[in-house]
Order: C-alpha cells, then structure tokens, then sequence
C-alpha cells in the first residue's frame, strides 16, 4: 500500500506527485489519458511572479516554454477600454503540456509511480479507489482530477460554479501589429473572451461563456473582425472554474486540490498558480500527518489564512460586476480611469489591483 494515491495527472497533480515524492513519500498516480499534457485546455498564461513562487521558474525559461512574454492588458467593456501596464513583472504564456510533462518528469525521477490509461471510477472517503474491478487503498487519497469534479459529486454535498470555455489558436494571414498586448473583452455574455499574442502573426482566441452556445462561431467572428482572414491551427476548450473554492477539501481520508478544490482565482478563473501553492501546502500537511502531528484538517486552515480574503475580495468584484447589467457597470468603472494604468501588482493576489485601481479613480476625479 502506497503512503498516497493521486487521482489525475494534471497540474495539480504532478506538482503534488513531485513534492510528495521530494519528501520521500510514496506516491500513486492514475491518469485516465496515456499521455501527461495531454489533451490540454489551458492558455498557459501565468506570471513570472507566480512561476518564481512556485520555484519552476528557471527551468521553464531554460527549457525554452515560454512563447509569449506580455507586460500590458488592455480591458474593454462595451465602448471603452483601458490599458494596464504591469511594472515590477510581466505575464507569459507558457507551453502548457511541456509544463504538466516537467513536473512529471520530476515526479518520477524521484521515485513517484504513474498508472496512465488508468480511469478511476469512484473514490471512497476511507481512502479506497476503484478502478473498473479493482481497487486500491492508501493512506491518503488527493483527488485531482480538474474542474468537472465527477468522482467528488460522490462525497462533496456543494460543488463551484464552472463555465465551458474554448480556444483557437490561428495565424492571421496579414501582418498584425500589437505590441504584445493581451485584449480581454468584457462584453462577453456570462464571462469573457480573450486574445492573446503568441507569435509572429499567431493568436490565442478564447471565450467562456454558458451563454454563446456556438463558441467557434463567436470566436471564428472575432478573429474575423480583429484580425482579418486568418487559418485555424488548433481547437481546445474545457470547463473553467468560477466559483472559488469548495467550502472543505478534506473529506475522511480524502483531500482535494487544484480545480477539483475550486482553486482558482475567482475573477479570471486562472488556476496554475494556486493549484502549485496548494499541492505544496498539501504536501506538507500530508507528511506532518503521516508523522503523526497535525490532523488533515490543517490543510484547510492554512489554504483559508493564505487565501481566504483574496477569494473573499475577488468574488465580490465578481458578483458586482456580473449582476444585473455588467456592461453599463463596467463601462463607468473604465471611464473612471486613465486611458492607460502604470502599475505594480501581484497577478496570483490580486488584492492590492483593486486597491490600486480604486486610488486611481479617486485621483481622477
Ligand atoms: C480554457 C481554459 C483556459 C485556462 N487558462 C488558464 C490560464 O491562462 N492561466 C491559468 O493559470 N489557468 C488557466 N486555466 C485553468 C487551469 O488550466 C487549471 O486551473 C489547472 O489546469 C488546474 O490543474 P488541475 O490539475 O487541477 O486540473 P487539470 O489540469 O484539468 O487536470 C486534471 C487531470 O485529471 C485527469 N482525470 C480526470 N478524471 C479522471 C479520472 N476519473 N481518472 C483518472 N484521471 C482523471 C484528467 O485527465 C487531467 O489530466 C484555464 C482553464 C481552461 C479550461
């Protein structure tokens, strides 16, 4: 019997795998697909900070799986738009399946086993998974299996929020100037759309919405009217997490992390970044409770001391934003600041942006 089993081999879970296997405990992990990284869903954009946070920061820029640096975001809402530029950090986007095979890699050079091609169909809260006939039992079981949270809805009573996003990557067939700005576009029904600069003529295009039933259309139109004819190179899409977190993530001998958790930002529903810092303080947690000293439980108050008052802050700029008519709202928020924004923020705890934001404002008028 192994010390842990980890139930999906994506972010969340590799990052684990890879910290639990550093502090020499014995780790499972069942990936339903054959192949890590594999299909991906992620844009990949992250901060510098926040890669440096979770100390894989000069391996991904050593390995080359950067393909974009930015330092500008311009938001727009239905008639008006503004720029913010970062100072003090810029945003990448990473090659998100060369990230998930990084950890992977780490995680297995030091000893952790992967089962791939494995489905698990239930876990039980004794620390018992099942796999078609099978099963297996551990200590612990870490149920990471990302934002459909299927095998939680089996002992998790209020599941988050989620919204289906899709992306498409396209080379746009004239030239295209852009500075490296990221546009992200408010007057999206539900949530919002995005276009990211990724190469030479290249584009990440996405939206989340539950709202635009035909997103290819939606996304196809926006490429059309931003960036003239263009060829599709690649479709991906998943469910992106909305609604924060899960009110406990440790359920018997169960604990949950990443997505599965609902740990991710409430406002951009950006989850590299948290799903890293959870699984190390996870790690920590499950080797001080193999040892005898601390209860699973502190696993929740620490994420909730960390956390707590950027998802509390965050998801309220979110429902503010997003009940009644967010357009008209998020139109007079922009018009209260200047055309562009200098300013130094953290991207993953994004509580001083608004703090900053609101100065502005005040300044401006
Ligand atoms: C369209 C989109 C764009 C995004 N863009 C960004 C971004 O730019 N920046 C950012 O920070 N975050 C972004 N996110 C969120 C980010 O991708 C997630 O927060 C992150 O992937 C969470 O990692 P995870 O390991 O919890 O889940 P996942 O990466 O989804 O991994 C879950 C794994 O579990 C496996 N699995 C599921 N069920 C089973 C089962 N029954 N048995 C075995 N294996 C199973 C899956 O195959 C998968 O490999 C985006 C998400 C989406 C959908």
């Amino acid at each position: 019997m192994s010390d842990v089993i980890i139930v999906g081999g994506g972010f969340a879970g590799n990052f684990l795998a890879y910290k639990l296997a550093d502090k020499g405990i014995s780790v499972k992990v069942f990936e339903e697909h054959r192949t890590i990284g594999y299909p991906s869903h992620c844009s990949g954009l992250v901060s510098r900070k926040g890669l440096s946070r979770l100390g894989i920061l000069q391996e991904i820029l050593s390995r080359g799986m950067v393909l974009s640096a930015h330092r500008c975001l311009r938001i727009r809402a239905y008639n008006k738009s503004r720029i913010i530029q970062l100072s003090g950090d810029e945003l990448f986007v990473i090659d998100r399946p060369s990230l998930d095979r990084l950890l992977f890699e780490k995680a297995v050079n030091r000893g952790a086993e992967y089962y791939l091609g494995e489905k698990v169909s239930a876990i039980e809260k004794d620390g018992c998974i099942k796999i078609r006939t099978k099963h297996y039992r551990s200590k612990i079981v870490v149920d990471a299996e990302g934002a459909a949270k299927k095998l939680a809805r089996g002992f998790v009573s209020r599941l988050t929020e989620t919204i289906p996003a899709l992306q498409i990557d396209v080379s746009a067939r004239s030239n295209k100037k852009t500075d490296g700005i990221i546009d992200i576009y408010f007057n999206t029904p539900d949530f919002f759309s995005w276009i990211i600069p990724i190469g030479d003529n290249v584009f990440r295009l996405g939206v989340a919405s539950r709202w635009i039933n035909d997103k290819y259309k939606f996304l196809s139109d926006l490429a059309k009217v931003k960036l003239g004819s263009f060829k599709v190179i690649n479709i991906f899409g998943g469910l992106v997490n909305t609604g924060g977190p899960l009110d406990k993530f440790v359920f018997g001998k169960v604990a949950l992390v990443g997505d599965a958790a609902g740990q991710t930002k409430p406002t951009t529903a950006g989850g590299i970044v948290w799903s890293g810092i959870s699984a190390c303080l996870l790690a920590k947690v499950i080797e001080l409770n193999i040892s005898g000293y601390v209860n699973m439980s502190a696993y929740e108050r620490l994420w909730e001391k960390l956390f707590g008052s950027h998802v509390l802050l965050m998801s309220m700029i979110r429902k503010i934003l997003y009940l009644g008519n967010p357009q008209t709202k998020l139109n007079f928020l922009l018009s209260l600041l200047p055309s562009v924004i200098t300013v130094s923020f953290d991207y993953d705890f994004q509580f001083d942006l608004i703090q900053k934001l609101t100065m502005y404002s005040r300044k401006n008028h």
